[in-house]
């Protein structure tokens, strides 16, 4: 009786090892898969953890952009509107670092004129939304969007996600394969926080990425306050715009877009920006 039990718990255990053997390999895999994915951003000198070149960020940016443009009504048909986005964009591109960078940048208007958003996909596709644009009071404020989105696809944060994604996704299946189902939420959680860190940083870089480019290509920087109030007054609706998510908070945005502003002009900011 009691070796019989004992045989059967010894049974049991095995399985269980096998299986957390199994979730170990995994966990294991996916970390070094993360790990070796490193490569240093041309731009900004950083090492990140990225898994695709940036030809491969621009094709699949270019791939996803007619969907992307779908899901807030397609391209808006006033091609004036239209043109002047694009103009503002090159503009910053032209006159900027960001011309340094091997993306391919094109900037679209979309219809959707009840969602205050814009965004941009790796590789260098740039969105506004009808609704944003027609909130803008300046071109420099218009600038200063296009300048933050900008610096996502410099920042290759999109890119950046995915490889981190690809690791999450493997701690959480890795869980899976072990028995406690609490282990497997808290990885799922662990794993949104990576996410939700990495997030504001990007935002923080974007910002200040945003800043700079739009200084280089002669737009007063000081525009960008304005937008932060914009944004924060039309951030009640349903969808967060993707340029106010995951921050800290608007104050403290505020305060760091000024402290940028301030090392760029340490004498302060010159006469004869475009406003
Ligand atoms: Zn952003």
């Amino acid at each position: 009786m009691t070796r019989q039990g004992n045989r059967r718990r010894t049974g049991r255990l095995n399985g269980l090892t096998i299986r957390l053997l199994i979730a170990a390999a995994i966990a294991a895999f996916s970390l070094i898969t993360y790990f070796s994915s490193g490569s240093v951003n041309p731009v900004t000198g950083e090492k990140q953890h990225v898994s695709i070149s940036p030809d491969q960020e621009i094709a699949m940016g270019v791939n996803a952009a007619p969907s992307m443009a779908q899901q807030y009504g397609g391209l808006h048909p006033d091609q004036e509107a239209q043109a002047f986005v694009k103009r503002v964009g090159q503009r910053i591109i032209a006159n900027s670092s960001a011309k340094d960078s091997p993306y391919n940048y094109q900037f679209h208007l979309l219809a959707d004129n009840r969602t205050i958003n814009a965004f941009a996909l790796p590789g260098g596709q740039v969105f506004i939304t009808a609704a944003l644009l027609s909130k803008l009071e300046s071109e420099a404020q218009l600038a200063g969007i296009l300048g933050h989105e900008i610096g996502h696809v410099i920042g290759r944060h999109g890119a950046e996600h995915m490889a981190k994604q690809k690791l999450t996704q493997g701690l959480i299946s890795a869980v899976g394969v072990g028995t406690d189902p609490n282990l497997g939420r808290m990885a799922a959680s662990v794993g949104q926080l990576i996410n939700m860190k990495y997030g504001r940083n990007d935002e923080l870089e974007s910002d200040e990425f945003g800043i700079v480019l739009m200084s280089e290509a002669g737009y007063d920087p000081r525009a960008m306050i304005g937008v932060m109030d914009i944004l924060e007054s039309s951030s009640g609706g349903a969808r967060q715009p993707e340029i106010m998510s995951s921050h800290p908070n608007p104050g403290n945005r505020r305060e760091q877009i000024k402290i940028t502003i301030g090392k760029i002009f340490p004498n302060g900011v010159p006469n004869g920006l475009i406003p």
